[in-house]
């Protein structure tokens, strides 16, 4: 059997139409075929290879960590030089009250442990997300998710969620004095790319201020850079309670984190009560590379480029079957009539050597979110393609 026939007799199947692309090789923002077709990656493995692909300094990271260790001991226990590194960095990259963070395997299990965290902190267990959210899918992070048809095969979840809508001022007086947290994806990704507006965050700060609760933000998508800042709240003029980051931070490697002020953490430290517990979280592979990752994004400008290269997709992307384009830098979401019309443009666009895909909850909109290290010249490439995919060729 080959590897496609594989795939399907072999590997566990999650999606009715799996892109099923076979890559032998990744370099920067391309991907290679077994015989050598190119192609150009505009999702990065969904927000993942913000600094694209096999970026040298990442892998010189991560080859001077495996000539010393790999795994060493559960998560928080030796003092290991890749994540005490890894988190000065990324605390110097946020306000200073966020100086504490705790290092797990992935998105998931950061919002596990934010959620967990502010149940401890606050001794609330009601907890506020929004319709739409994607937040994971262990069964935590997909109670606070905001999509019933994604629920409802595995209720009962956790009990005290409730769900209000993104980006609605009146419904922020559900915060209440029993509300543990609030969670948030900052931009909404699986949604279609929605952003709120400053004036929302602000209320929304205020009133978690005014009640005692968490604010969380869900940055797992839109951080590292996604965005043309560092972080997404940045943009907004507010910060969180708690900070949720993975994808982008491994330039490819998997690791998250959950980040807060050393207080607010302190919660999970009383014995005997369990705080959150992670093997191989903050892998120090992972850990080497994250660190490696923000050095780049830094060292290369990468953040002063974003918004550039954004206006450009926006500019040449015009077209009589495109509905709209909505972005918050380059997390994108190009929007057509329906799925029906979307989806043969990206078979024929990956076809002709360049890969998008569309969103969880919003199948009617591709997604283009390129490592943030394209070029202006790669960009004009993508955007002929994608065009003549939409002309049918
Ligand atoms: N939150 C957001 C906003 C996400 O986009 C994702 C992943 N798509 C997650 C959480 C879950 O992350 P993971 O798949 O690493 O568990």
């Amino acid at each position: 059997m080959n590897n496609r026939q594989l795939f399907l007799s072999h590997l566990a199947q999650t999606t009715d139409f799996p892109l099923m692309i076979e890559i032998e090789k990744a370099e920067g923002i391309y991907m290679y075929g077994p015989e050598g077709k190119e192609y150009m990656d505009l999702i990065s493995g969904i927000g993942v290879s913000n600094v694209g692909h096999r970026h040298p300094k990442v892998l010189e990271a991560i080859q001077n960590q495996l000539d010393k260790y790999l795994h060493l001991m559960v998560y928080g226990e030796y003092v290991q030089s890749p994540q005490v590194q890894l988190a000065k960095a990324l605390c110097e990259t946020l306000p200073s009250h966020l100086d504490n963070v705790y290092f797990v395997n992935s998105g998931s299990e950061a919002v596990e442990g934010a959620l967990k965290l502010a149940k401890r902190y606050t001794n609330r267990r009601e907890i506020i997300s929004c319709v739409n959210a994607y937040h994971g899918s262990s069964h935590g992070s997909l109670s606070v998710g905001g999509n019933e048809i994604f629920k409802r095969a595995y209720r009962p979840l956790l009990p005290g969620i409730k769900n209000v809508v993104y980006g609605s001022f009146q419904q922020l007086d559900e915060i209440t004095e029993n509300t543990a947290a609030f969670i948030v994806e900052t931009i909404q990704g699986e949604a279609g790319i929605m952003v709120a507006c400053s004036e929302y965050f602000k209320a929304l700060r205020r009133k978690c201020d005014e009640t005692g609760t968490l604010l969380i933000l869900d940055e797992i998508q839109a951080g590292f850079g996604r965005t043309g800042k560092f972080w997404a709240f940045e943009h907004f003029g507010i910060v969180p309670d708690i900070l949720v980051c993975a994808k982008g931070m491994g330039g490819g490697m998997p690791i998250g984190a959950f980040i807060a002020n050393k207080d607010v953490m302190g919660a999970f430290k009383n014995n005997p009560l369990l705080g959150h517990i992670t093997t191989f979280g903050g892998h120090p592979v992972s850990a080497a590379a994250s660190l490696a990752t923000i050095k780049v994004i830094q060292e290369e400008k990468l953040l002063e480029q974003v918004e550039t290269k954004a206006n450009l997709f926006k500019k040449l992307l015009v077209h009589p079957k495109i509905r709209s384009i909505h972005n918050k830098g380059l997390m994108m979401a190009v929007e057509f009539e329906s799925f029906e019309v979307l989806k043969p443009i990206i078979d024929r666009a990956i076809e002709n050597g360049v890969i998008t895909d569309w969103f969880l909850f919003c199948d009617d909109a591709m997604r283009i979110a390129p490592p943030l290290i394209i070029t202006e010249e790669e960009i004009e490439k993508a955007c002929g393609v994608i065009l003549e995919a939409i002309e049918g060729r």
